[in-house]
């Protein structure tokens, strides 16, 4: 099954390849806050933001930490919320020529040790009700400055913050409303910058071995990702204003893409620690000039209000925040007429979920896209303009300038089309590598440059990609592959099934067996299941080794912040029930 109506597997009007010009991401800033001015660029709890004074904001936080000795070759970590100071802070730390790594705000003290350590962080940007965590981990870090900011500054940036937590700390303690308080003009600190050999972001990620690693992301490759990423949605290239500041001209049809420049909206709820949200949900909605809702929680009811009140016209986000939607009240009943284009990545997006998508947003346009940490955010998409030819089920074309092939899981030359195997991926948005670690980089990125993801997946004729599975999700059943992806996507298309992950049980005699953890809907089908009648269900439709052996129901599938399931903590409970029996 396909969509679009003019079958295009490339977005209309626009080229195959993009000139990626060596700038400091500061630079997409700096073009923004000419074009878009009084535009909102964010509004938090109601409080707008336009672009010329985020950049007000971003350029006096680069001068206050430059006047505490911070730039160039220093790292500061962020460990924020979403929330209206951070996009300031965001640029800030990259204008004052400083290093971006974000951490993720709910990590436990010994996690956030962990990466402070590793970063080798000089200075981190906090929110005052996690100070305790903080605190706790600052021990054995070289963080010698702490700056905190809080709810109440979103509605007041000079309002009182409390840092008491961490005033013992030994390090210098400063709330955001005294960080910035030198002069905020625009003193271009980042016109020192190295854009290919200065790190924009050190962003942590589990990758393919689940060890923690800080994947090395220098100021072009940024932009470049971010490029790639806005102009596939816009149909837009690459431009450079009159100051020579990087901005995207339009040359595809206005009409026929998801995000028109100038007037697009949405409300944001990704993260904006994760890939997905600095790349594609603060800088690509930068540089769109959009204007983003900032939602800090998920509350389903919330967003859809603030859909129709805003009258957005995108959603994106990860597969576990359509399934909320599609469960909201009255969803149905809802005027979604204004959602043009709904983006979704992260995490596999069940065919029958975008099928129940189409009949709510009637006039958006569903595009996947496909990418990871490593790759800065994007390589994957499928074309977002009206008629392009999107597959659903698939992650879209490598996008511009980018090249996926297909290997053996063990390693070895590409595979035939059709073949499954490891997703390797060349181009230029591709890490310099995982910072200190040059033996589990060579391990990922191979001497032709490809890197190694870790995916399983397969391409067909037209080049596009199928993710089959992560490779350390996949589990053995007497010696044969089960995907646990395939299994989800029969549990999907079930009725009365809201939400649905599959992973193995330690078996003495198979190995691993498949098990469903499964969400029933809050109707007559959701009421009327049982394990029995699941099972059936599912097993009719798959070859026997990749039978379901059990089904557990549960309020809900543990996911992260950026949408991803949790398995280690489904597969954690089947391995503690095994060792008790
Ligand atoms: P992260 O580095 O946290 O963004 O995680 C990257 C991983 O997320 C990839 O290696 C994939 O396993 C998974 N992923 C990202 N996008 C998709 C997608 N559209 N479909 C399936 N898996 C995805």
């Amino acid at each position: 099954e396909t969509t679009g109506t003019t079958g295009q597997t490339w977005p209309a009007g626009l080229p195959t390849s993009l000139e990626y010009p060596s700038v400091p991401v500061g630079s997409l800033l700096r073009a923004a806050a000419r074009r878009w001015g009084d535009r909102v660029a964010f509004t938090h709890h109601e409080v707008p933001l336009t672009y010329t004074e985020m950049a007000r904001r971003a350029h006096a936080v680069a001068g206050g930490l430059a006047d505490h000795g911070i730039g160039r070759g220093d790292v500061v970590a962020v460990h924020l919320p979403n929330c209206l100071q951070y996009p300031s802070v965001y640029y800030g730390v990259l204008l004052a020529g400083a290093t971006f790594s974000p951490t993720n705000p709910l990590l436990a003290p010994g996690e956030l040790a962990a990466q402070l350590a590793d970063s080798g962080a000089r200075a981190l940007v906090t929110w005052e009700p996690v100070l305790p965590v903080v605190a706790a981990a600052l021990g054995g870090t070289r963080v010698d400055t702490v700056v905190v900011t809080n709810a109440a500054q979103v509605a007041d940036p000079a309002a009182a913050v409390d840092t008491a937590a961490v005033d013992g700390s030994g390090a210098r303690v400063l709330s955001l409303a005294e960080l910035v308080g030198g002069d905020p003009t625009d003193r271009h600190l980042d016109a020192g910058v190295d854009p290919v050999a200065d790190l924009a972001h050190l962003a942590y990620t589990g990758g393919t071995t689940g060890v923690s690693k800080g994947v090395e992301l220098p100021h072009r490759t940024v932009v470049t990702n971010v490029l790639q990423s806005v102009c596939w949605t816009s149909g837009s290239v690459p431009a450079r204003d009159d100051e020579g500041d990087v901005t995207v001209e339009q040359v595809g049809d206005p009409a026929e893409f998801p995000v028109r420049l100038g007037t697009s909206s949405m409300v944001n709820l990704t993260p904006w620690f994760h890939a997905m949200g600095a790349i594609g949900y603060l800088n690509g909605q930068v540089v769109a000039g959009a204007s983003l809702v900032v939602h800090d929680r998920f509350d389903p009811v919330a967003y859809v209000a603030d859909a129709v009140r805003y009258r957005v016209t995108s959603i994106g986000g990860a597969p576990p925040v359509f399934v909320a939607l599609l469960q909201v009240p009255g969803i149905a009943e809802a005027d979604l007429t204004c959602v043009r284009g709904i983006s979704s990545g992260a995490a596999p997006l069940p065919v029958p979920l975008i099928e129940r998508l189409h009949t709510l947003f009637p006039n958006a346009v569903i595009g996947e896209g496909y990418g990871l940490t490593e790759v800065t955010m994007q390589a994957t998409g499928n074309p977002t303009n009206t008629s392009g030819l999107r597959k659903p089920g698939t992650v879209g074309r490598p996008v511009f300038d980018t090249e996926i092939s297909i290997r053996p899981l063990g390693g070895g030359d590409p595979l035939p089309t059709g073949e499954r195997g490891e997703v390797c991926i060349r181009g230029p948005q591709v890490m310099r590598g995982y910072a200190g670690r040059p033996d589990a980089t060579a391990e990922s990125i191979d001497a032709d440059g490809w890197l190694h993801t870790g995916d399983v997946g397969v391409l067909d004729a037209d080049g596009y990609l199928a993710i089959v599975d992560r490779t350390k999700d996949m589990l053995l059943y007497k010696g044969y592959n089960v995907f646990p992806r395939e299994l989800e996507e029969v549990l999907f298309g079930l009725p009365g099934i809201a939400g649905a992950a599959v992973v193995g049980r330690p078996d003495p005699e198979a190995g691993e067996l498949p098990v469903a953890y499964v969400v029933r809907r809050g109707d007559d089908a959701g009421a009327a299941l049982t394990a029995e009648s699941v099972m059936a269900a599912v097993n009719e439709q798959v070859t026997p080794y990749k039978r379901l052996r059990d089904v557990v129901f549960v309020d809900a599938i543990p996911v992260s912040p950026a949408g991803k399931v949790l398995k280690r903590e489904l597969s954690a409970r089947e391995r503690a029930a095994a060792d008790a029996r």
